[in-house]
């Protein structure tokens, strides 16, 4: 089987409502969805969502990226995932984004091609994955009418934002423990807003209701400020925007600077790399999550939810990007079941039936 073309189509779809983190605002989901077409007329689809709050890509980037790899990589067997990886490593440095959308379409095309839903393709442990739901900064009681809202409707554990503020901090998870009650799980996400001493003594604060987790407390190259953190605060600590590959995971777990990981396919350039961090995290005893960015249209979540639910040391997803969607560009893919749990496709590869045209550029 050879690559014969891939094709890119820009998407952007209005969030519900727009999303507020310490880094900024999103209101759009943003993506470039690649369309992989081969010689045996199996056809992959993929999805690059840059967060450039995040990632620093932009989806012109990322698309320019996609080009370039493309020259690379048709005549090539999708399903040899070594060797496109490394063509694509050795063409273009980073671009996370760009390598997830064809990473992606490789893992739909090897599904599709040995007749197997992605999740059995990437490990089988599982066909289903539960999702937290996460609420942007906002006015603390705005915050936890929302929260209040997610668990009603069947969630129950909160992701909420943090760090844009800290003198609001406070109030904003004491105003969400208060409506959601005591059964709820509530994890906090600082996307590098507070300095390692502020985010010790804000965390023994904010313990007071019951914390499970905190990501990302520091800035992404404070590797130190990070070890402090998890070493003196009575939160458990996740590494987010300083994990962005294997090399980094092996760091931060072979120097206890974190507790847990959140592994993006965003950022890490996909499936293929993502359990490279999933094996490294495992042998050091350190469990994973599977997030996503705010600005993914779903395609690239069916991906990590699939991936989410094949391994055992993924421990816990923040997959909750496609609720937030005015519209989903594509038919098929995961279900919902019980408002949190993702059940994966039984189709082969991605299970997606079809994209929504009228929704491309
Ligand atoms: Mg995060």
């Amino acid at each position: 089987m050879k690559i014969t073309d891939i094709k890119t189509h820009i998407m952007q779809v209005p969030l519900v409502r727009p999303f507020r983190i310490s880094l900024g605002v999103i209101t759009h989901a943003v993506s470039c969805l690649v369309e992989m077409e081969t010689d045996s007329g199996i056809t992959g689809y993929g999805e690059g969502s840059p967060g450039p709050l995040i990632t620093g890509e932009n989806l012109e980037g990322t698309v320019a990226s996609i080009r370039v790899l493309r020259e690379k990589l048709i005549g090539m067997d999708p399903r040899d995932i070594e060797a496109v990886y490394t063509v694509m490593n050795r063409s273009v440095a980073y671009a996370g984004a760009a390598k997830a959308a064809i990473d992606i379409a490789c893992h739909d095309i090897m599904g599709k091609a040995w007749g197997l839903p992605l999740y059995k393709v990437l490990g089988g442990l599982s066909n289903s994955i539960e999702t937290d739901m996460t609420v942007g900064i906002d006015e603390p009681e705005v915050m936890a009418a929302r929260a209040k809202a997610h668990v009603e409707a069947g969630f129950n554990v909160i992701k909420t934002k943090v760090g844009a503020d800290i003198t609001c901090d406070l109030a904003r998870v004491k105003a969400i423990r208060e409506a959601v009650g005591g059964d709820v799980k509530i994890r906090l996400d600082a996307n590098q807003g507070w300095h390692a001493k502020e985010a010790v003594a804000l965390l023994d604060r904010l313990n007071e209701y019951d914390i499970e987790l905190v990501e990302q407390p520091v800035p992404r190259y404070d590797f130190e400020g990070l070890k402090y953190v998890t070493s003196h605060s009575s939160v458990p600590v996740m590494a987010d925007e300083s994990c962005w590959d294997s090399k980094d995971a092996l760091k931060l777990v072979s120097e206890r600077a974190v507790d847990y990981i959140n592994i993006k396919l965003m950022k890490c350039g996909g499936l293929y790399e993502a359990k490279k961090i999933v094996n490294i995290a495992e042998a050091a005893g350190v469990e994973v999550m599977l997030g996503c960015m705010a600005e993914e249209s779903g395609i690239a979540i069916n991906a990590a939810a699939a991936l989410g639910a094949a391994l055992k040391n993924i421990t816990r997803a923040d997959l909750d990007a496609s609720f937030s969607l005015s519209q989903l560009p594509y038919e098929g893919g995961f279900t919902v079941e019980n408002t949190r749990h993702l059940i994966l496709s039984e189709e082969p590869g991605l299970g997606l039936k079809g994209l929504r045209e009228e929704m491309l550029q």
